[in-house]
């Protein structure tokens, strides 16, 4: 994250924070705080989800996400979406309205077209700023492949977990992927384990980083295990991004949040937006 676009970050995720919340406050679930709260993100171009994301190598935005309710373990997840502004919506209803658990391309639009989602030409979704970011990586790419992290190479999927007043949990994840991947390249973002995950018995979690490495490591079910295993979320955040970056050398970030209210927010990548709020603590940043 460039120091030119902290402000933007930190920005959004207290307006994500904010929307969770008020979701909460009015006796929503917690299913309904991580959606609220995933699609203010989705709605802000400074993420990398919904309409500002990264393009792929065809110029396209292309979308993944995933929504999961730790009461009843049901998930909903959509892939390689071209026409969804707000993908973490098509992804709840698939959740509520659907014996299936995910959908992908045209298949998952019908889906969310014939459930009241809007559906918007794939222009709509690319902005300015990502044509210009991905014409420079492509006329620069060898320099790029050096160094994935890049300062002008942020990127920035949007994640969510909630409790709520009835001792549920839930996560969602929502993301356009990496910058330049190819057309068809599904991430770690909305597979269930691995970008996602939630579980009252043991917790919600969501990751952000590199998919491909997060996928190996079915990360975000590798983190709930660690808690069902009697530790702490404080304990098993750091260590899952620990695994992560010994095991397969990945860099990434996670949330993740137990049933009791305890939490872990880490990351090993210099920057990473954050918000958290309690009963009694509000605090947002962009290191951890
Ligand atoms: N995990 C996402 C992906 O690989 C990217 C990110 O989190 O920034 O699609």
């Amino acid at each position: 994250m460039p120091d030119d676009m902290v402000e933007a970050h930190l920005t959004g995720v207290r307006n994500a924070l904010s929307a969770g919340w008020l979701a909460l406050s009015r006796g929503g679930t917690a299913l309904d705080a991580v959606e609220e709260a995933v699609v203010v993100m989705e709605d802000d171009e400074t993420f990398d989800a919904g309409r500002g994301s990264f393009l792929n190598h065809e110029g396209k935005v292309q979308l993944d996400a995933l929504i999961m309710d730790g009461a009843t373990l049901r998930a909903g997840g959509v892939g390689c979406v071209e026409r969804i502004a707000n993908p973490v919506r098509a992804a709840r209803k698939i959740l509520s309205e659907s014996s299936h658990v995910y959908f992908v391309a045209e298949g998952a639009e019908r889906f969310a077209a014939q459930h009241g989602i809007p559906l918007c030409e794939n222009e709509h979704l690319v902005i300015p700023r990502e044509i210009e970011r991905l014409r420079d990586y492509q006329a620069n790419l060898e320099e790029h492949r050096a160094d994935l992290f890049a300062p002008t190479v942020s990127h920035d999927t949007v994640g969510a977990v909630a409790l709520d007043g009835k001792g549920n949990i839930a996560a969602a994840t929502s993301t356009g992927g990496t910058l330049n991947k190819a057309p068809g390249r599904l991430g770690d973002s909305s597979l269930i384990g691995c970008g996602c995950y939630a579980d009252n018995k043991t917790a919600a979690a969501s990751t952000t980083g590199w998919g491909e490495p997060i996928m190996k490591l079915v990360l975000a079910k590798w983190a709930t295990d660690r808690v069902a295993a009697g530790n702490s979320p404080e304990w098993a955040a750091p260590e899952a991004i620990d695994y992560l970056k010994t095991r397969v050398n990945g860099h990434g970030g996670i949330i993740l949040l137990d049933a009791r209210g305890r939490f872990g927010i880490v990351h090993n990548t210099p920057r990473m937006a954050w918000a958290y709020k309690t009963t009694s603590q509000e605090a947002a940043g962009v290191v951890r």
